[in-house]
């Protein structure tokens, strides 16, 4: 079936930001099949547009989806009491439907504000990705491994993990065209490096990408057991696809082997200031031609997963940074969030409107105070990352399936999933004794 929508004006957010006011854009099954003027072609059923925004979904680069159970218990705090205090005692008490209910409501927050896709990293892999399918979204679901005695009991050695890892990976790539595997070794600091290198090689041999946190705090970057970028190189790390997650404290060098590898990097801007971790050189990395998306992070750190707001601080961060209002665009910013963002993730058909990508459509209403006035349809580049935000999300489209419409997601019970994190978020609580 192809649906048309029509008349709207389209930010196909290509490499060159190409506009179409008064465009049509059609769909068939999970694909786009035509952006541009007006469209002369068949189709079954048509939505007129006008008045509409026509955009990619956003791209969450970096998440953990079901930490919406810990949302509000990890505030003003540093990076290690967050994770040692905060979040492991309660983690290694969670049952699997607890991790369920938490990626369900997460789901729900990415959807209401724009996002189609986002990248998992958490235990409990089935679940999370039976929650991405129930809510609608599209996941890259990289099951996290870590290595920690407190959790050997629970889950087993790393090497358990990175078994049963693989096994979801194989099981679960590519359900219903919505579900993308991968492995996700938690830091170079709960793992050794001998340990990620046995993790890299089952990553090259079942050709899976592998989503990691790097240099993400002070203390990371200070502590010489911590490997840096070029540590990890030297060691091979990198051959294969790689998502480092916040890279704050990344240097040249550092930048320079992301270049050289095809490290994709998601960007947390929220997360990172609200920890105290820094502000990430996304504009050093831009220059490199390395591909930086955006991520909100966990909602422990952030403390939700709006990634409209990311988009709006990743720009002004950069510009406080280097004093400089031209450090980084709009234009780039939604970049962050859409295009290259989808190449971050390693997911290079996502993230931009344009005839064979995915059919991943944001709809937004231009009838807001937010959205006027408007001198040129250029433009709404600037109102969506400035001056727009969640409230101005219409429809939500993921693989070429309606799922959120007039700003309401249509796929689950909203009042039901906040009930079941309400239940869920106090048992684990009660059950960690925290
Ligand atoms: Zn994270």
């Amino acid at each position: 079936m192809r649906t048309l929508f029509s008349g709207g004006t389209i930010l196909t957010c290509d490499a060159n930001h190409t506009i179409f006011s008064q465009g049509d854009l059609v769909i068939e099954a999970d694909r786009i099949v035509y952006v541009g003027p007006a469209y002369g072609g068949t189709y079954d059923v048509r939505l007129p547009a006008v008045g509409r925004l026509i955009l990619p979904g956003f791209v969450n680069a970096h998440t953990h989806a079901p930490m919406t159970l810990f949302r509000g218990l990890a505030d003003d705090v540093n990076l290690q009491v967050f994770l040692a205090e905060r979040v492991w005692p309660r983690e290694i008490r969670m049952s699997p439907d607890d991790a369920y209910h938490g990626a369900v409501l997460a789901g729900i927050e990415m959807l209401r504000s724009g996002v189609t896709t986002y990248a998992d990293m958490y235990f409990f892999p089935e679940e999370l990705a039976r929650a991405a399918l129930d809510v609608g979204l599209r996941a890259l679901v990289t099951p996290g491994i870590i290595d920690s005695p407190a959790w050997i009991p629970r889950f087993g050695t790393w090497e358990d993990f990175t078994q049963r890892a693989l096994e979801f990976c194989t099981a679960w790539e590519g359900r219903e065209g919505r579900i993308h595997t991968g492995l996700g070794p938690h830091s170079p600091y709960t793992l050794s490096l001998d340990a990620l290198m046995r993790i890299r090689q089952v990553a090259l041999e079942h050709d899976l990408p592998i989503n990691i946190h790097i240099l993400e705090s002070p203390w990371e970057k200070d502590n010489p057991d911590v490997p840096d970028v070029e540590r990890l190189a030297d060691r091979g790390f990198f051959e294969g696809r790689t998502i480092a997650a916040h890279s704050v404290w990344v240097d040249a060098a550092g930048i320079e082997t992301y270049a050289r590898r095809g490290v994709g990097v998601a960007h947390c801007p929220q997360s990172n200031a609200k920890l105290g971790n820094g502000i990430a050189p996304v504009w050093a990395m831009l220059a490199a031609g390395v591909d930086v998306g955006l991520g909100t992070d966990g909602a422990a750190t952030n403390n939700n997963l709006d990634l409209h707001e990311e988009l709006r601080l990743a720009p002004l961060l950069q510009n406080v940074h280097s004093h400089d209002p031209t450090a980084l665009s709009a234009g780039q910013a939604l970049a962050m969030a859409t295009r290259l963002g989808g190449r971050a993730i390693h997911l290079p058909d996502i993230g931009v409107l344009a005839e064979g990508y995915r059919a991943d459509i944001l709809v937004a209403r231009t009838d807001d105070p937010a959205a006027v006035p408007l001198f040129d349809p250029s433009g709404y580049i600037g109102h969506v990352v400035y001056a727009m935000d969640r409230g101005c999300v219409d429809q939500v489209w993921v693989a070429g399936t309606r799922v959120v419409d007039g700003g309401e997601v249509l796929t689950v019970d909203v009042a039901q999933a906040m009930a079941n994190v309400q239940r869920a978020a106090l048992a684990v609580t009660a059950r960690a004794a925290v």
